[in-house]
């Protein structure tokens, strides 16, 4: 399979950072679509630390590459079965832009090269055996960095296994390299529905009249998109933010579906909040703002348990009384009949 053609900025050749950006990336790779760059105001805001290695990737050293077991969930390659019914594809492993943040960092960058034809063929033949498989997640890297033609192949091969009966992209695209949404692009897509787009968008910043135009060619395609966002320090992890990323979000036709809670992946350490902290930034969406615009805050377990969506605690119960904060604070009694009978 072939990768689409991208424009790419080199950022190591600038003065006192130069250093640290070479040693990191000597270990993960750094790559920065022109789109993106161009999202930077000054070093240091939110783009800019999603994007531009920092020295702390180096020192984190006691996180493990891969805590979610996805590599030992891996039936054959390229392929992750964790859940009975549906599975992950990992069809690409390159993205407009490396996230200094991903959860898999071992993964993306190395070797540049997509799934092999043989693999992908492999994998197919897996999902053909497993008639409990349903969904098909397309993730990587990035499954909108592969060419048409080879899209095209993928998402044909799994239209052809009846069992299957809905695809989902989990891409970047829309967020990093908005002109990787053509409609040529849309058009072939249509052909596969259901499918279901999850983006990652993770601050109001990325949400621009390009981003807006790529994700309204893919609503006008049918496609449903939703997104993930990541719960990153110094970047998102502020009340107000969040508010506006996800309200924002709606804006452009893409419904919030995960805040996900920072994997413990090694390199990354610097992007992790708590949960608590977590917890009150959820406490600030829910009721406060639309809530088609509040997303399930989930903690994907270590060890490839799974994700749990995780609540502010809001809930006391006295015997059948139940005691709920409400999104002012306020605490309210609330009797719960059904349980006093
Ligand atoms: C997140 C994930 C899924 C999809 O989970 P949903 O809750 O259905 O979105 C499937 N497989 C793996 C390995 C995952 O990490
Ligand atoms: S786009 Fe996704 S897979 Fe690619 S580096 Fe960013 S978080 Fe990782």
């Amino acid at each position: 399979m072939q990768y689409f053609n991208s424009d790419v900025i080199s950022i190591c050749n600038n003065t006192t950072y130069s250093e640290c950006a070479a040693s990191v990336s000597s270990r993960y790779p750094v790559r920065v679509s022109k789109y993106y760059a161009s999202l930077i105001r000054q070093d240091g805001d939110a783009i800019w630390k999603q994007c531009m290695p920092d020295i702390r990737e180096l020192e984190d050293d006691i996180q493990c590459p891969d805590p979610l077991e996805e590599s030992s969930l891996s039936p054959v390659p390229g392929l992750i079965h964790r859940y009975p019914d549906r599975v992950v594809l990992l069809v690409s492993n390159l993205c407009p832009v490396y996230c200094r943040f991903c959860m898999r960092k071992r993964h993306v960058g190395s070797g540049d090269s997509p799934m092999g034809e043989a693999e992908l063929k492999r994998a197919l033949e897996y999902i053909a055996a497993n008639r409990a498989i349903h969904d098909v997640i397309l993730s990587g890297g990035d499954p909108l960095m592969l060419d048409d033609a080879s899209l095209e192949l993928v998402l044909s091969s799994l239209k052809a296994i009846n069992h299957v009966s809905i695809i989902r992209i989990g891409t970047r695209v829309p967020v990093t390299l908005p002109e990787r949404i053509t409609p040529r692009l849309c058009t072939l897509l249509k052909r596969f529905h259901p499918l279901y787009i999850n983006t990652h968008f993770n601050h109001p910043d990325e949400i621009t009249g390009d981003s807006k135009r790529a994700c309204g060619m893919l609503a006008d395609g049918g496609m449903q998109l939703g997104n993930q966002t990541v719960l990153l320090k110094g970047v998102n992890d502020d009340a107000d933010i969040m508010r506006r990323l996800m309200t924002g979000l709606l804006g452009i036709r893409v419904k919030p579906y995960y805040l996900h809670q920072m994997d413990l992946v090694r390199g990354t350490a610097h992007f992790r909040t708590s949960v608590r902290a977590g917890l009150e930034i959820v406490r600030g969406l829910r009721g406060h703002i639309s809530g088609l615009a509040v997303p399930h805050y989930v903690i994907d377990l270590p060890g490839g348990k799974g994700k749990v969506a995780v609540l502010p605690d809001d809930v006391e119960r006295e015997g059948d009384m139940l005691l709920l904060r409400t999104y002012t604070g306020e605490r309210v009694e609330y009797r719960d009949l059904v349980d006093a009978t």
